[in-house]
């Protein structure tokens, strides 16, 4: 919660997202309606939780076309949700409507991967810094905002002076306790001489001198013994702006003298940073960094995470960055979720996630990241294989499961990893039927060979089998085989099934503790991980 001056007084996380869900619909035209075609959910998003504290950097990584950049959107109400709940400064964003939903949009800034195509082309990068102020009407004052001055004095007695303040230099001066406090100091000087240039913040009438220490404009007026001290914002609204963008475009490196320029006359790094001054205008209190350096060079991208880091202790900011690379979300994220397809499969301290990952998907995510340390490069973790599956039908059971190499066999079943993971990628390609044996038939008749089923089955082991199976399982391949030569598919998958079922694909496992964080595995069940540890001896992701 906020006081009036906008300051939060709670310890609750200033992001509290609570099964968030964003489905997209297919097949739900007026035309699909009347053939009665059931509409089909895509779930980008499905049933994301997690909070951030003021102040924190969470990342949030996975590879393409995992919900990411849905799920900030979605959390920013850019797209409308399906379901959950996000609270912000403990108001449900999704109630919010009018003045407090205007205000959300304000606290809460997006940051896009191309700031090209964030900017328009057509109007320079001052004007865009600007723009957002102008469309919020900014500067804000605030009716109940009370002002005053603290006043000082140096050789001028105290009740000779007095001080009015403008109502309305909360403007420029950030309340505290619903008080905007201007700090006047006014001393005798030894003669007029003493005055010195005229400047905003500093004025003088024969040997009084009154400055403000605010970014105000100060004017002192002396009648006999009395002293008159005026203190006002001292500009308008548009020069204020102008002001703003200006010190913005400054702050993110770039030059105040640039605001006229467009934004094709700029290099990548440089739009991002007019990109970052522009989200910044309104003074947020959160930012969503959407991949915000995956379009620049590998030298630039260094560079703007440092003044992203940067600009979040200046600016007391917390921020949700997005990113595919592990190495980006490291550099300056202070704890990590993890998403696979639509879900979070685990959380965690950032430290505690580099060092010692609990899921599976997390441990082949890290093994694509260049090892910096010898600790890192003795680590024993298999690789990523295959494309995120399509979240218009995700695998039952775990969304990994198709492509975990940890991926549970049945207890009674003893069969090495390798060979348990062949054998469920033939499954999966035979229950899908993404198996093209009239190619393959068309192939071996163009070589001159036999299309009947023993060739068939010969062909297939060949593509499909590149570990060696015990004879049970070469054996229950190949009557697999052997049944959809004969296109009894369901008859195949059956067979596999039965045998081969794994609790990967009838349960959905939940977050649970691993490692002193949260991950979404069934080798974190203890049952489990001894089954498994049993098997081949390398598994248990809490070693
Ligand atoms: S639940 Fe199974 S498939 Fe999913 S990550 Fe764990 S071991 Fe792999």
């Amino acid at each position: 919660m906020s006081d009036s001056g906008g300051h939060r007084t709670s310890d609750a996380p200033l992001v509290e997202v609570r099964g968030l869900q964003k489905y997209f619909y297919e097949q739900d035209s007026l035309v699909d309606a009347l053939l009665r075609t059931d509409p089909v959910a895509v779930k980008a998003v499905d049933g994301v939780s997690f909070d951030i504290s003021a102040g924190e950097t969470l990342g949030l990584v996975g590879e393409s076309g995992c919900g990411k950049s849905t799920c900030g959107e979605t959390l920013l109400r850019l797209q409308e949700p399906t379901g959950g709940t996000v609270h912000f400064d403990g108001e449900n964003v999704f109630e919010m409507q009018n003045s407090d939903l205007k205000s959300f949009r304000r606290n809460a800034q997006f940051i896009f991967q191309d700031p090209f195509s964030s900017l328009d082309p057509r109007i320079p990068i001052g004007r865009s810094v600007r723009e957002p102020l102008e469309t919020h009407d900014w500067p804000w004052t605030e009716p109940d905002v009370e002002t005053e001055a603290t006043v000082r004095t140096d050789g001028v007695p105290r009740d000779r002076v007095a001080v009015s303040v403008a109502a309305d230099i909360d403007k420029v001066v950030t309340p505290e306790n619903g008080v905007a406090t201007a700090t006047v100091t006014v001393r005798q000087l030894a003669s007029a001489a003493d005055s010195g240039e005229e400047e905003r913040g500093r004025d003088t009438s024969d040997t009084i001198e009154a400055t403000v220490e605010e970014d105000l404009t100060i004017g002192v007026q002396t009648d006999g013994d009395r002293i008159d001290v005026d203190v006002s914002v001292g500009r308008s609204n548009k020069q204020l702006r102008k002001e703003r963008a200006a010190m913005l475009l400054e702050r993110v490196g770039l030059s105040a003298d640039q605001r006229d320029r467009y934004p094709h006359e700029f290099s990548g790094g440089q739009r991002q940073r007019v990109g970052i001054a522009r989200a910044l205008a309104l003074n947020p209190d959160f930012l969503v960094l959407d991949e915000p350096t995956s379009a620049l060079d590998v030298s630039v991208q260094a560079q703007i995470l440092n003044l992203l880091s940067e600009l979040q202790a200046e600016f007391d900011l917390t921020y949700l960055l997005i990113s595919h690379d592990l190495s980006v979300i490291r550099h300056i994220s202070d704890r990590v979720a993890v998403m696979y397809l639509g879900e979070i499969v685990e959380i965690a301290p950032s430290e505690k996630l580099f060092r010692n990952p609990a899921h599976p998907y997390t441990q082949a995510l890290l093994e694509s990241v260049p090892r910096v340390s010898t600790a890192e490069q003795d680590r024993n973790i298999e690789t990523l294989s295959g494309d995120v599956p399509s979240p218009r039908n995700p695998p039952s059971g775990c969304r990994f499961r198709t492509r975990c190499p940890k991926v549970i066999p049945p207890p009674a079943l003893d069969i090495e990893q390798p060979a348990y993971r062949t054998v469920m990628d033939i499954r999966e390609r035979i229950e899908n039927r993404s198996l093209d044996l009239d190619g393959i038939r068309e192939q071996l008749a163009n070589e001159g060979k036999s299309t009947g089923t023993d060739e068939l089955v010969r062909e297939l082991e060949e593509r499909l089998i590149d570990t060696d199976l015990d004879r049970r399982e070469a054996e229950n391949v190949e009557t697999a085989f052997r049944a959809i030569a004969n296109d009894e598919w369901d008859r195949a998958a059956e067979l596999l099934r039965a045998e081969y079922e794994s609790i990967c694909e009838t349960v959905s496992p939940e977050l649970q503790d691993a490692n002193d964080h949260q991950a979404a595995c069934h080798l974190l069940d203890d049952r489990s991980v001894a089954e498994h540890r049993d098997r081949d001896g390398t598994v248990d992701s809490r070693e």
